[in-house]
């Protein structure tokens, strides 16, 4: 289902005001984890103050140490559900249990499965069955087949807006904390006629890395792209380091307009 052959044409997922794979670059903004209602209310305003067109933000994290923040859970989920309809902007967060998605289909716009959970197919299974769109992010080693193979998984439970977002692979290269691997944007779009997207802020880890990677996915034919971007990100609570200042993301999309038309 997720093949060209199949389908000649891109595939255009509408997201209320937002439509993910036409010429347009969308492009999704926010912090890590939802923090507070404070917090997610102001990075939403920031985050459209700056162009972004959707806000993203976890309530669900799925951290590597167990002592980590682990998200607000379903109070996560009401304080983005109010960020975004206060500044009207569709809302997308990870989703990391099959018994959450049903309960969160109240709260959100678009499921997001994170790289971790990318070859969870009782996680896949569920959340297609939602019929609601779904960011598939690519797994840390994952191959372009298995990602699109677990494409296949949403598409085969009842959803039809599968968006891929390319967030970095694990190389050996310690310096960034993953690689993008830029060269999947057109090979994806030679082999699906799914939209992909670019994450360019856990592609490298590093703030100042963010930008010329966003502009390198927008410039390779990336559909849009999903930034962490915090109002203090020296106080955030996962992923400060990686986030960009709100007047940051305001540069970089105006730069982004030098290549394609923003939405
Ligand atoms: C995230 O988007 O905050 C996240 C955890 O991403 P990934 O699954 O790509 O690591
Ligand atoms: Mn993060």
């Amino acid at each position: 289902l997720a093949s060209r052959e199949l389908k000649k044409e891109d595939t255009v997922i509408s997201i209320g005001p937002v439509k993910i794979g036409g010429n347009r670059i969308v492009v999704i903004a926010g912090p890590c984890a939802v923090e507070s209602r404070e917090q997610i209310i102001a990075s939403a305003l920031a985050a459209k103050e700056a162009g972004a067109v959707m806000l993203r933000g976890g309530a669900f994290k799925p951290r590597t140490s167990p002592y980590s923040f682990q998200g607000l859970g379903r109070e996560g989920l009401e304080y983005l559900r109010e960020a975004g309809d206060l500044t009207g902007m569709p809302v997308v967060t990870e989703v990391v249990a099959p018994g959450d998605a049903l309960m969160m289909k109240d709260y959100i716009d678009v499921y997001q499965i994170g790289a971790r959970n990318m070859q969870n197919f009782e996680l896949l299974k569920t959340v297609g069955s939602m019929g609601m769109p779904v960011i598939l992010k690519r797994g840390l080693s994952a191959t372009i087949e298995e990602w699109l193979m677990a494409a296949e998984y949403l598409l085969a439970s009842g959803t039809e807006d599968v968006i891929l977002c390319e967030r970095g692979i694990r190389t050996y290269e310690p310096y960034t904390r993953n690689t993008l691997d830029l060269s999947a944007i057109p090979v994806i779009k030679k082999l699906s006629h799914l939209p992909v997207i670019v994450d360019p802020s856990h592609a490298t880890g590093i703030r100042d890395k963010v930008s010329p990677m966003a502009l390198a996915g927008a410039a390779a034919g990336a559909n849009g792209l999903i930034i962490e971007m915090h109002t203090d990100p020296d106080h955030a609570m996962s992923d400060g380091p990686q986030s960009l200042y709100p007047e940051q993301l305001e540069k970089l999309i105006c730069d982004i307009e030098a290549l394609a038309p923003v939405l």
